[in-house]
């Protein structure tokens, strides 16, 4: 398996993730989506988006604010007990989550204090006033958003049981120790689908969900060998969950958690209609009964699941002798989906057409044109940057007004009209 440097590496020098405030020496395991992680990102955020939201009927979208009313993390408990225990280091004075050491300072060896818990919500002051009336939280999570919307959604969508508010946003967590490159980070990016059932049937729509969102991450090409589902022990789970199932990927640094899957009662609507005084359960126009919808919430990290299908995608080859990496993203999640390749840069008429394909494609798809090296250079930088298709404009398309197709994966290469290009391109993309 790849190990974490060389994919650091090739997030830098290929232009997908960057140190963040690089040139002031980085910040704190932050990170900055440079222009083909960008891409990726928002592929990723549209595969999930689409299938949850758009293929679906039960499931509609939200896009609530990340700054929200103090007494709703009271509500939800995040106030109380959103926190991890902390331990700190008496010789060195580093500082440690107490459940990820033993019984002595991993650096140094020295000893370790008493854990203490330590909240992890991000507090910021709203207004001019620096006081404690002004306080206000980073969300840590983007569930809260769907909770105290789901009245104006149920009412103005007039949707019945059973249904679901999908949301993507970003969080924040001071996590005492992140890592593992953007695995781990203290702002990051949610997908989340609070999904209100009927209570009794939570278990049921618990255990489809888990399958859904398993077989998500292999519609989109991520290896299955490479996945496993992980059920949490009573002592690991969250305040408000009654049962939890991790997917979980096989990382550099081993098995990690991508996504949750936790059955989160009615713990939610409930501490929310006794701390709001606005009653948030739910008429059942069937049996005419009202109770509070129960939760299972599928809640998966953006950031975890763009790294884990860039180590996913990586491979590398021989090929003819020489050593080809290549990024083998799923057509849906590829940055650059099509380059145009002049293969002389010095012939007018060949950069024109080349360009002018290039122009004809950029509407319908990422299209790149590149002609700043040989032909087998900038094939090995597509390869390495995961794009679908080369598109090379030679001295015979001057006369026969076609060029040749490779593909990423095959290396085959088709000759096709250059006005037949981009509707071939196009039946290749769809997914
Ligand atoms: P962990 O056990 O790794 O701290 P968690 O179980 O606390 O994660 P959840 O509260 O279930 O995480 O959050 C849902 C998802 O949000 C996680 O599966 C993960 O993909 C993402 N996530 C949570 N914390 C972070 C973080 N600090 N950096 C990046 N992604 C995160």
């Amino acid at each position: 398996m790849v190990n974490m440097e060389t994919i650091v590496s090739l997030c830098k020098r290929r232009g997908f993730i960057f140190p963040s405030s690089d040139i002031y020496g980085g910040f704190a395991s932050t990170w900055d989506y440079g222009p083909l992680g960008a891409e990726l990102k928002r592929n990723v955020k549209n595969a999930w988006w689409r299938a949850v939201a758009q293929e679906r009927d039960d499931i509609v979208g939200l896009d609530a604010a990340i700054l929200m009313a103090p007494q709703v993390w009271v509500a939800s408990g995040h106030v109380e007990q959103f926190t991890d225990p902390m331990v700190d280091c008496k010789q060195c004075q580093h500082r440690f989550r107490a459940d990820q050491v033993g019984e002595r300072c991993p650096d140094c060896g020295g000893e370790l204090t008493e854990a203490r818990r330590f909240n992890m919500m991000f507090k910021t002051f709203v207004g001019p006033v620096e006081d404690d009336a002004a306080v206000a939280y980073l969300r840590p999570e983007t569930a809260q958003g769907i909770f105290v919307n789901y009245d104006n959604v149920q009412t103005t969508m007039r949707k019945k049981l059973p249904f679901g508010i999908a949301q993507i946003g970003k969080a924040f967590r001071n996590e005492i120790t992140p890592g593992n490159f953007t695995f781990r980070t203290r702002e990051f990016e949610q997908m989340e689908i609070e999904y209100f059932v009927k209570p009794g049937t939570d278990e049921e729509w618990h255990r489809r969900w888990i399958d859904e969102r398993f077989d998500w991450y292999t519609r989109f090409g991520m290896r299955r060998d490479n996945l496993q589902l992980r059920e949490h022990a009573p002592d690991e789970l969250a305040h408000y969950a009654r049962s939890c199932y991790d997917v979980e990927y096989q990382f550099p640094m081993g098995w990690s958690e991508l996504e949750g899957i936790a059955n989160r009662t009615d713990y939610d609507l409930r501490k929310h209609t006794e701390h709001s005084n606005k009653d948030l359960s739910y008429f059942d126009p069937e049996t005419e009964e009202r109770y509070f919808p129960y939760v299972i919430e599928p809640s998966g990290g953006v950031d975890r699941t763009v790294l884990a299908f860039i180590i996913d995608a990586y491979h590398q080859e021989q090929v003819r002798k020489e050593k080809r990496t290549v990024l083998r993203f799923h057509r849906a999640l590829a940055p650059i989906k099509v380059a145009v390749l002049p293969l002389l840069r010095n012939r007018p008429e060949l950069v024109q057409k080349a360009r002018d394909l290039a122009d004809r494609l950029r509407p319908d798809m990422m299209t790149m044109y590149d002609d700043t090296a040989s032909i087998g250079r900038l094939y090995r930088r597509q390869d390495e940057i995961g794009t679908l298709f080369c598109v090379t404009v030679d001295v015979d398309s001057l006369d026969d007004d076609q060029a040749t197709i490779r593909e990423r994966d095959s290396m085959e290469q088709i000759r096709l009209p250059l006005a037949d290009i981009p509707a071939y391109l196009m039946e290749q993309l769809r997914w």
